[in-house]
């Protein structure tokens, strides 16, 4: 049978350029990056490259680029980083479509008191509406914290107008940016964002490695102490071979991003015809502004578990787009801040394209899922 992975938004497979960068790295470069010897300098010369790299794609200073062990720590430590430093309880404010890796630690700061926390309602789309963000803005609100696009529907939200929001009012804003980074061209310095997180293996590079982006002059309270890696800011020998692998794929993202850009959105919206061509089949998201290699379907009357079951019984994977560390399928938080039933958000499933989709694949998908979602009717 032959495989087909269509949950790029979950993860990307390695791309073998980063590999061979990775696998050099690994053999020759073993060095610890803060000993004062030969071997030390080779480790730290690969990653002061990478911190250039990165913060060049970025349009920032590599001082302002901090490595971490992915996309849920530097969450994690943008809003403790921040919010560490209080003197008293805060407020913040976040939207209700935030990663797991978002809301959970701004919920366990709410829980023992630190903050108050207001979250940012969606319409069925799943769009924000900056003038909520002013309506909740008060004296002590401390951090503000939107995603740039959602992992489950692909949409994209205003960051630069919410970014400007917070800037006037000298409100450290923190940008999840684990699906856009790789995907869209970010400039950092000219944005008004003040914390920027990414993660490698969202963009064809390495799992447990990604990074933060800091503002120059931004007081960040380090969550990993015990060494002064990273200017102080994560503690800890750095993953050398892996930071070195997420430079080389976001170049190589960047470099290759405006061709596969309209390569993906054209494989996803042929595979948009067929699943429209299903009676009871929707689209959600907002289908105007969104990622292009995302669709987040529903199957009336079908839960996504079963849905994906039988998908990878043919080979086919896909995901239901909500986190399931736990083994267990849960309802989509996504869906249900947008104002559909538990039910609803318990049946959609979210494909997402990448670089090596094929059509061929698009089109075996697209006669299958007919098929599939028909006989499980
Ligand atoms: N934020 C978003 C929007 C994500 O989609 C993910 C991963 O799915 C994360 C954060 C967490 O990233 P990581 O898997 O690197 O910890």
């Amino acid at each position: 049978m032959k495989k087909v992975y269509l949950d790029y938004n979950a993860t990307t497979p390695l791309d073998l350029r980063v590999k061979q960068v990775i696998d050099r790295f690994l053999v020759n470069s073993y060095g610890n990056p803060s000993s004062l010897h030969w071997a030390g300098a080779e480790a730290r010369k690969g990653i002061d490259e990478a911190h250039s790299i990165v913060a060049g794609s970025f349009g920032v200073s590599p001082d302002e680029i901090v490595f971490t062990s992915g996309g849920t720590e530097s969450a994690n430590l943008a809003i403790h980083g921040i919010l560490g430093n209080l003197q008293k309880s805060g407020h913040v404010i976040t939207s209700s479509v935030e990663h797991h890796a978002v809301l959970e630690p701004l919920q366990t700061l709410a829980q023992i008191g630190r903050i108050e926390l207001s979250h940012l309602r969606v319409d069925t789309k799943g769009r924000l509406n900056p003038d909520d963000v002013v309506r909740l803005i008060r004296e002590e609100t401390a951090l503000i914290a939107v995603m740039y696009a959602n992992n489950e529907t692909g949409n994209l939200f205003p960051i630069e107008t919410i970014g400007r929001i917070a800037r006037e009012r000298k409100i450290p804003f923190f940008c999840d940016g684990v699906q856009v980074a790789g995907k869209r061209a970010i400039n950092l310095g000219r944005l008004p964002v003040d914390l920027f997180s990414f993660s490698a293996h969202k963009f064809y590079g390495p799992k447990g490695v990604g990074g933060l982006y800091v503002r120059k002059g931004l007081k960040l309270k380090p969550l990993i102490e015990g060494g002064a890696q990273e200017m102080k800011r994560r503690g800890g020998t750095e993953n050398v071979a892996g930071i070195i692998g997420l430079a080389q794929a976001l170049k190589v993202s960047l470099e290759e991003m405006e061709r596969e850009k309209a390569r993906l959105k054209r494989l996803r919206d042929l595979l948009e015809e067929r699943i429209r061509s299903i009676p009871g089949a929707c689209i959600y998201g907002d289908l105007e502004n969104r990622l292009e290699n995302t669709t987040f379907a529903g199957f009336d009357r079908i839960d996504s578990e079963t849905i994906l079951i039988a998908l990878d019984r043919h080979g086919i994977a896909a995901s239901n787009g909500a986190a399931c560390s736990s083994g267990t399928l849960e309802p989509s938080h996504v869906l249900m801040a947008m104002g559909f039933s538990e039910r609803e958000a318990k049946g959609a499933v979210r494909f997402s394209v990448g670089r090596f989709t094929t059509e061929e694949e698009i089109h075996t998908v697209g006669e299958k899922l007919p098929e599939i979602v028909s006989h499980l009717r």
